[in-house]
């Protein structure tokens, strides 16, 4: 697939004289036509559901964009649950899927009357001590360890990962919680991220819904739901094929078919808790480059740094970078992206083969809607950027402010240390 921006150089130079650079730009009319294929793609299912994993792009209005689509919301800490809340979500419209969660978290979780997905079999006594009870409805987080693979291909290793419980526990779990009142069940579970093959949840379904069809032999328990949590990927890479949202909907309606429908569990509801499929492609980081270096080897410079955008930094992650006005051009450059982080691994790009760019381009960092902004920092005291909604009917709306050197003294509003200086702001 190509990669091409969702928003034009023109559009950007009237957007850059609003709201400066760098900021993260959300694309409507992709987000959604996405979500709309993705109902249709379950529409199968009766119960289906998209709890839309409040992380990877956590922002009202992006949140108020889902549901329209009869999306809810994934939550994994209290913030989440708050906004979830403060915009209207309640009950079975929220999914407490944390880990090693607090006290506070699970109280809250309870208040609101969310689903609350268990990491832990321990967990069960730590809910019912935070909360004074079991909900009827609950939900646990199975990791049958091992390593996940499609065919030959290792797709990933849940035996070294810190969520979900062991076969064996998960047994035990169901026991317990039925036998302290729990009515209607749920499983879980995210055995392989950002996937790009159209095998993977109909994998993963066939492993849970056999699991599902012994659990309830074996405890009696009433599961009413089977999460597929994350996990389906996004085409970073220009060349790569992207999934196929339909054939993968196909692929878990055969296996439901298969095992479930002749179990007498062909009213099970399918849930999913999509971050990257619902967002990554819908969001584009946009910096201008302010510096051209040339050392031991050929650096550009950008306004943004790894604070905008962790994932380069952190898991050395490649994201395609368009030079806006330049995408004709050949690729005859060879460059380091950079931020201006002291450090080392503030790199969005690394001796990547570009169109020659001057100071004063404008980039297109593709691919930043999901776990772009959500993962950003403070580090350097570099602050937090805009992030812009561009409508369906092309105007840009600001959906959340640039953070001032206001909001990072704010911390510090508790003393007098900056009281009576002119940072007293
Ligand atoms: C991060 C996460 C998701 C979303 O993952 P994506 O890769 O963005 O689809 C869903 N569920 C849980 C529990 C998660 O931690």
């Amino acid at each position: 697939m190509e990669k091409t921006p969702f928003v034009t150089k023109e559009v950007l130079l009237e957007i850059v004289k609003e709201y400066p650079t760098p900021f993260h730009i959300y694309d409507e009319k992709g987000i959604r036509e996405n979500a709309e294929k993705l109902k249709q793609a379950f529409s199968w299912n009766k119960g289906y559901r998209e709890y839309f994993a409040v992380k990877a792009t956590p922002n009202p209005f992006i949140l108020n964009i889902l549901k329209d689509y009869g999306c809810g919301a994934d939550c994994s800490s209290m913030t989440e649950l708050m906004m979830s809340d403060a915009i209207g979500y309640s009950g079975s419209d929220i999914m407490f899927s944390s880990n090693d969660t607090p006290a506070e978290e699970f109280q809250l979780a309870d208040q609101l009357g969310g689903i609350i997905n268990l990491d832990d079999i321990t967990h069960i006594e730590f809910l019912e001590k935070a909360t004074g009870h079991i909900p009827e409805t609950i939900s646990c987080r199975y990791n049958p360890g091992g390593i996940f693979k499609i065919s030959n291909d290792i797709m990933d290793n849940p035996g070294d990962s810190k969520y979900g419980m062991t076969t064996e526990q998960l047994f035990e779990a169901f026991k317990i919680l039925k036998s302290k009142g729990a009515k209607k069940f749920g499983i879980h579970a995210f055995l392989a991220s950002n996937t790009v093959t159209n095998e993977y949840y109909p994998l993963l379904a066939k492993v849970l819904f056999e699991l599902a069809v012994k659990l309830k032999e074996e405890t009696g328990a009433e599961i009413t739901f089977i999460n597929l949590s994350g996990g389906i990927g996004i085409p970073y890479r220009p060349g790569q094929e992207s999934n196929d949202i339909m054939a993968i909907g196909e692929g878990v309606r055969k296996v439901y078919e298969e095992i479930l429908v002749p179990n007498d569990m062909g009213d099970v509801a399918i849930y999913t808790e999509l971050g990257r499929f619902m967002l990554g492609p819908y969001g584009g980081l946009v910096t201008e480059a302010i510096h051209e270096k040339h050392t031991h080897k050929e650096y550009i410079g950008v306004d943004a740094c790894a604070v905008n955008l962790m994932r380069p930094a952190m898991y050395g992650a490649y994201h395609h970078i368009t030079v806006m006005g330049k995408e004709q051009e050949a690729c005859s450059h060879k460059y380091d992206v950079v931020g201006s982080l002291c450090e080392n691994n503030d790199k969005f790009a690394i001796d990547r083969m570009m169109p020659e760019i001057s100071k004063g381009d404008l980039l297109f960092i593709h691919d930043t809607g999901a776990h772009g902004y959500a993962m950003g920092y403070n580090y350097n005291g570099k602050l937090r950027s805009a992030e812009l909604l561009l409508k369906e009917n092309g105007e840009v709306e600001l959906i959340r402010r640039a953070e001032t050197p206001k909001d990072y003294f704010a911390t510090f509003d508790f003393c007098d240390i900056l009281k009576n200086t002119k940072y007293d702001i």
